[in-house]
């Protein structure tokens, strides 16, 4: 699956390189950019972490997480041994100035092998704690003053809020260009969200009828059945608005709702995303009343295994006030969809893993059949399936086979399986290739990350100020507090359930 775009030679130096996230996502993601032709000739990664290990060492771990987590599978040897030869362990101490020298030298020392300057990308794989300080010492030991060869990656979460997003912003802009600013979203580099675009801008036929004319409303959800797992003192300072809503769930509705933009270019593209946030209506405390609803999970089974209750769940305060469920009524006041209710849920350990948007287009202006007829009527929705299934559904009525006229919902679906041979990349691999090729199109902006803040505040400043005094208010395996389907119900409207392929009627 390789193309004709070249990339340069490049370092990837990788703090919390014997981390969670780079044995299931990293270490994959570039071995399989290796396999599929994308990695430059000249490559190097150079893992760093506090773990003494040799290079070998660092090297056989790898292989396990590659043998673990790679979606190609188990690791081919031939290939491997020409990818490994390329990985380096530098233990360190990111706090200590001295363990910079240390990459200045490696990287001095691949550029003259090279007979090169190489892309350096540093990619942030630690606790956002360690965010300033590691961009403060590659800033003192000089190794980021060529923004043309130079590239940050900073994770997930991006602040804590707006405050917080606006101090790291601060020190990152004083250090590095923009340009050189990779925040990731790792929604971003989904297939299916990145489909979002090209269906939408891609066919003449949706533009005419994408707006307030022809759109009732719009839902977005993502739903997870696992809990907290082993995530509770992270997850317990941060909850499900801090999580998810902040950063993958309004950028998917910034998908949905963006404006055309003039051509695919990064600032362009994002340029859109951020009229969308700012036409975003901000919550008084009364819109927060009655437009957010939050809830925890209680214990429960699922799958026929008994789970416990967010609050005893490892590293959570057992009086915990923090959200793991969220949904919340949004409108973009603009003229393309003023009036347009756009509803986001979020929650763990709900009946279902999946990532839906549902986009309900207005009834039918006259009913032409009998009422027998169109017993089980609904509203044209096209449903643009993210995970796990990857597909997007436009729902119909049509006629049921037979000598009555009896009227059906049915699909025309587009789905990945059935239509494409080869495997969808990982987000992880788009992302990756996206920072040695310099195109970030799908990474955060810093006005994105500060306007999408600025949005939650007023929900996240109530939610801290008021303990919720009905917490655990939904048990695992549910669909989440009463409250949510109280939300979307005074509307007239109901939670989509989540797709299911054709059935037979
Ligand atoms: P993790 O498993 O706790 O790994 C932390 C890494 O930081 C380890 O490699 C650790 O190395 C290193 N480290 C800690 N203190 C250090 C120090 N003083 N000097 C040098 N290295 C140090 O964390 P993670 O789950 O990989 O998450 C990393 C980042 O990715 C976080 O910002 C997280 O929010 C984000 N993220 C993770 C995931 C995921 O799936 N894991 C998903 C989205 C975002 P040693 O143990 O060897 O010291």
């Amino acid at each position: 699956m390789s193309s004709n775009i070249k990339t340069s030679p490049t370092i990837f130096v990788i703090f919390g390189g014997t981390g969670d996230l780079a044995s299931r996502k990293l270490a994959p993601a570039l071995y399989n950019l290796f396999l599929d032709g994308w990695m430059p000739s000249q490559f190097s990664i150079i893992g760093t972490g506090r773990t003494p290990l040799s290079d070998e060492q660092f090297r056989e771990n790898l292989l396990n997480d590659i043998n673990q987590f790679s979606r190609s599978g188990k690791a081919v040897a031939e290939k491997w041994a020409e990818f490994s030869q390329n990985i380096y362990y530098q233990v360190s101490d990111i706090k200590n100035a001295d363990t910079y020298k240390e990459f200045g030298k490696r990287i001095d020392k691949h550029n003259a092998d090279w007979k090169t300057k190489a892309n350096v990308i540093y990619y942030l794989a630690v606790s956002p704690n360690f965010f300033p300080i590691i961009a403060s010492n590659i800033s003192k030991a000089k190794l980021a003053d060529d923004p043309k060869t130079t590239r940050i990656v900073i994770e997930k979460p991006f602040g804590h809020d707006l405050a917080t997003a606006k101090e790291l912003n601060k020190l990152l802009s004083g250090i590095f260009d923009e340009c050189q600013i990779y925040r990731i979203d790792h929604y971003l580099g989904k297939e299916t969200v990145q489909n979002i675009m090209a269906f939408r801008f891609a066919n003449s036929i949706l533009e005419p009828i994408w707006n307030r004319n022809y759109i009732e409303h719009v839902q977005i959800s993502v739903t997870e059945q696992l809990g907290v797992e082993e995530r509770g003192d992270y997850y317990d300072g941060a909850g499900a608005l801090r999580d998810m809503i902040q950063n993958h769930l309004l950028q998917l509705l910034c998908f949905v709702a963006m404006e055309t933009p003039i051509s695919f270019n990064a600032d362009e593209v994002r340029n859109r995303k951020v009229d969308v946030l700012r036409a975003m209506r901000r919550f008084t405390p009364e819109d927060v009343r009655l437009s957010a609803v939050r809830g925890q999970y209680g214990k429960g089974w699922m799958q026929g295994k008994e789970v416990p209750g967010y609050r005893e769940e490892p590293k959570v305060n057992p009086d915990s006030n923090t959200e793991t469920f969220a949904a919340i009524k949004f409108f973009v006041d603009n003229w393309r969809w003023h009036g347009v209710p756009f509803y986001m849920r979020t929650g763990k350990r709900m009946h279902q893993s999946a990532s839906v948007i549902s986009i309900q287009f207005k009834d039918v202006p006259h009913f032409v059949f009998p009422a027998s007829a169109t017993e089980s009527w609904q509203q044209n929705r096209l449903v643009i399936s993210i995970q796990p299934e990857m597909s997007i559904r436009l729902q119909v009525q049509a006629k049921r086979p037979g000598l009555d006229m009896v009227l059906n919902t049915v699909d025309m679906v587009f789905d990945y399986k059935g239509t494409y041979d080869n495997q969808a990349p990982e987000a992880y691999e788009t992302l990756l290739l996206d920072t040695m090729l310099g195109d970030q199109t799908l990474f955060m902006r810093g006005d994105q990350v500060e306007e999408a803040w600025e949005l939650l505040m007023p929900i996240l400043e109530t939610w801290e100020s008021k303990k919720s005094l009905n917490f655990p208010n939904y048990s695992a395996d549910s669909w989440g507090p009463e409250i949510a389907e109280a939300l979307i119900a005074r509307d007239g409207y109901h939670w989509f359930s989540l797709p299911s392929n054709n059935k037979k009627k």
